[in-house]
């Protein structure tokens, strides 16, 4: 444990101070640089430096910061209607976390089967090695063990299928079941994007059985992928989808949002949050939605996603017997090591790249969705020393 947790609850093992952040590198309290190929996991899409998206900022903190849910605020409606009109679904719900918006959506899912059917248990389908959070709702419907058993118990009614095995699926499926939920892209259980016939053949059973789809885009999307949600690769929509992460770039803010015929099951009174989309937080995502648009940030990734996942295969073809696998989707890559992935993952830090782990085995990479060609270099330059070095 270090000294600066002598006040700090220790659930987490840090060792490095971050004190300024400036395009897509970082500073720590002894001036030293840093590559941001982790982007604060997958947020700060937009970078340190986007003098559009600060000035956004303090002009609202200047406006107004916070009022309550009691009240409309013009930030919230215009980010509601972007996040619609950029997903696809018709009604948006913030939050100030992903894990709430999980917590949301799953309210949701319930409260359209309750409507249904008064008897209805709630039923969930959720997937082994998926993350979703770590409230009570959230860890229940997270797949690994560990994450879950200390906290028993938890709610009820979920049960866990295969990634990517339909079969696995349609076997948990009752009567009881009202919501399916999975990341289109698992990102914390190791970068596996999901396969077009999964996905069509979860929204197939959802529609059969009138339960809701849920894509827990949370990590995969907001430009992630190269699209502004991973389920466009598809080619169909969820129910219910939820996002946090890049959506407010830094600023902590999340949404579920639902297409009407879900949407419509929750009444005033039914689901409420005293800061969520608040002035602040609902300009943060205002302004991410427009510096997308205006910066064409898609198109970056686009271009730039093929570049990067080619150097990592490259830096598989030099080391066979260290990288096992590159996968994912747009700037979402993982790197399978046979060497240790935190150990990988501590000597790039020591020689000023920012990375990430996911699952057992994989480096994750999720830089600003900014990063240019050339700085992806000196990153690769970086993770080729390392895997040399070993
Ligand atoms: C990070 C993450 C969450 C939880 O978000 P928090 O803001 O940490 O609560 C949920 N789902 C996925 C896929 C995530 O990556």
């Amino acid at each position: 444990m270090n000294d600066l947790d002598l006040h700090l609850i220790h659930t987490y093992n840090r060792s490095i101070t971050f004190v300024k952040g400036e395009d897509v590198y970082l500073y720590d309290n002894t001036g030293k640089k840093y590559l941001d190929m982790g982007a604060g996991i997958a947020v700060s899409a937009l970078g340190y430096s986007n003098d559009e998206f600060k000035q956004g900022l303090k002009d609202q903190i200047d406006q107004l910061i916070h009022v309550s849910n009691l009240y409309y605020t013009e930030p919230v409606v215009r980010a509601s209607g972007l996040l619609a009109a950029g997903s696809g679904m018709d009604r948006v719900f913030f939050t100030n976390s992903g894990a709430e918006a999980i917590e949301g959506a799953l309210k949701l899912a319930r409260k359209y089967a309750y409507l249904k059917d008064k008897g209805s248990k709630g039923g969930i389908i959720a997937m082994e090695h998926s993350f979703h959070g770590r409230t009570m709702g959230a860890v229940s419907v997270t797949g690994t063990k560990h994450y879950r058993e200390p906290f028993e118990p938890l709610i009820g009614g979920v049960s866990f299928a295969e990634y990517n095995n339909l079969e696995s699926v349609e076997k948990l499926i009752t009567k009881d079941t009202c919501a399916i939920l999975l990341e289109t892209v698992q990102g914390e259980g190791g970068i596996y994007p999901a396969s077009e016939e999964f996905i069509k053949g979860i929204r197939m059973l959802c529609d059969k059985n009138d339960i809701a789809m849920i894509l827990d885009e949370i990590q995969c999307g907001m430009g992630r992928t190269g699209k502004l949600f991973a389920f466009e690769y598809y080619g169909i929509k969820p129910d219910i989808l939820t996002s946090a992460k890049a959506l407010g770039c830094g600023v902590p803010v999340g949404a579920f949002a639902a297409v009407e015929k879900f949407a419509s099951a929750m009444y005033p009174g039914d689901h409420g949050t005293t800061y969520g989309g608040n002035p602040l937080a609902a300009q943060a995502v205002c302004k991410v939605f427009e510096i997308f648009e205006k910066e064409h940030i898609l198109d970056h990734v686009a271009e730039t996603a093929p570049y990067l996942y080619g150097k990592l295969q490259g830096l598989a073809q030099k080391y066979p017997s260290l990288i096992t696998d590159v996968r994912g989707k747009g700037l979402l890559l993982g790197l399978e090591v046979t060497c240790g992935n935190a150990e990988i993952v501590k000597r790039a830090m020591e020689k000023g790249l920012v990375l990430l782990t996911a699952g057992a085995d994989v480096v994750r990479l999720a830089p600003p969705l900014v990063m240019k060609k050339e700085q992806m270099d000196a990153g690769i330059a970086v993770l080729d020393e390392v895997f040399g070095d070993i």
